[in-house]
């Protein structure tokens, strides 16, 4: 669907009667276009060692007081086996950005393991901005999807939020590159960063419909005590804008439901910390994907992306049972033991056929 400026800036400041049309207009085409089903992808968050520096980003290089993990390959292993158990259908290997020649042979090596031991599991990595030969290494040994966040796609926004050596040019040309390489590619952004205007997220929406992604993973900024972008003035701010944030992220899932309708949209746990209830609200409006953790209890404390992260205490097996009952409560239907490839991937390779 078309909307021109005027309608998708009332679309992000929706509040009261208009959000609702808006979630109401969301939910609407979705069931036309991807039907009622939520897949499930269990996130296994293997590392928190990362050479990067993002100044939002609890686990970025320079928090000193981060204990820094590698689960082990048998780690992993029992993760893997939990999954297949679950039947969630596929997996998230995600991490913090690492590109020793150890780390790299580490995943390839996963990827490997997984696509041969569990070969109808769909294999989803999240580990930053890795080099083309890497990226197609791992394709070949059966990753398949992969999500990258542009954090935010105006250059300006994303210099304040930055070091110098971290490039939204080379974000983009990896993103370039996964498509390149005919990966389910999924991007996102964070609502809400400090200094972000209503027209940098309609930048962010232009800049996603036309790299023409198939997946999207985007959720609300959410402080960190111990960064650098958490000074009293943004804490104070923050604070006091929180459902402003929360219902802005609502918004751009509902926009992009409208407007790239076969799309894979996850609903991110960041959500949780503004309600209890914010994943199922993302279900509601337009999201259709779930990512339970599988990270075993004993790392979750050490991978807070951000603060009040939920699930910290919660195992594997607690959040099985919840992210279904998630799914009920939203009125839709929880999907087990299939991959879930996003509509808009399969269509893409249809018209380059
Ligand atoms: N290192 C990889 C993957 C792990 S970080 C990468 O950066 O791509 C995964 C995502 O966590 C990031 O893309 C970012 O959007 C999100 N994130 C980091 N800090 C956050 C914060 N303070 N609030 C909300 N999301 C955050
Ligand atoms: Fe590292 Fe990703 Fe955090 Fe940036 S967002 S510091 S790359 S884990």
């Amino acid at each position: 669907m078309q909307l021109n400026t005027n309608q998708i800036k009332d679309a992000l400041m929706a509040t009261g009667k208009k959000q609702k049309e808006l979630f109401a207009e969301a939910s609407c085409i979705r069931k036309k276009a991807v039907g009622e089903d939520v897949y499930f992808r269990g996130i296994i968050e293997y590392s928190n060692v990362c050479e990067k520096n993002c100044y939002y980003c609890g686990i970025r290089r320079g928090n000193e007081k981060v204990n820094r993990y590698r689960m082990t390959f048998q780690e992993i292993k029992n993760c893997l086996a939990f999954i297949q158990k679950a039947q969630y259908g596929s997996v998230v290997l995600q991490s913090g950005e690492l590109m020793t020649e150890e780390a790299k042979v580490f995943l390839l090596n996963l990827v490997d393991f997984i696509h041969t031991k569990y070969p109808k599991m769909g294999i989803t990595l999240s580990c930053g901005e890795l080099p083309y030969p890497f990226l197609e290494k791992l394709k070949e040994a059966g990753a398949h999807r992969y999500l990258l966040r542009i954090e935010t796609s105006v250059p300006k926004l994303y210099k304040s939020l930055h070091p110098k050596d971290h490039s939204l040019k080379k974000r983009i040309e990896c993103l370039k590159n996964l498509k390149r390489l005919n990966y389910q590619v999924g991007c996102g952004n964070m609502i809400g960063l400090p200094g972000q205007t209503i027209e940098d997220m309609m930048a962010d929406l232009q800049f996603f419909q036309e790299m023409d992604f198939d997946m999207f993973g985007l959720g609300p900024y959410v402080i960190h005590e111990d960064t650098p972008l958490s000074t009293p003035v943004v804490q104070k701010w923050w604070e006091a804008n929180k459902e402003k944030i929360f219902n802005q992220a609502l918004n751009f899932i509902a926009l992009l439901r409208i407007l790239i309708p076969t799309c894979n949209i996850a609903a991110a746990t960041a959500l949780d910390v503004f309600h209890k209830t914010g994943r199922e609200e993302a279900l509601k409006v337009g999201a259709n994907i779930l990512m339970p953790s599988v990270t075993p209890n004993k790392y979750r404390n050490d991978y807070l992306l951000y603060q009040n992260k939920p699930c910290v205490d919660g195992h594997a097996h607690i959040c099985a049972g919840c992210v279904i009952k998630k799914v009920e409560s939203a009125g839709l239907n929880p999907v087990l033991g299939r991959q879930g490839n996003a509509l808009h991937y399969k269509q893409r390779q249809n018209v380059k056929t």
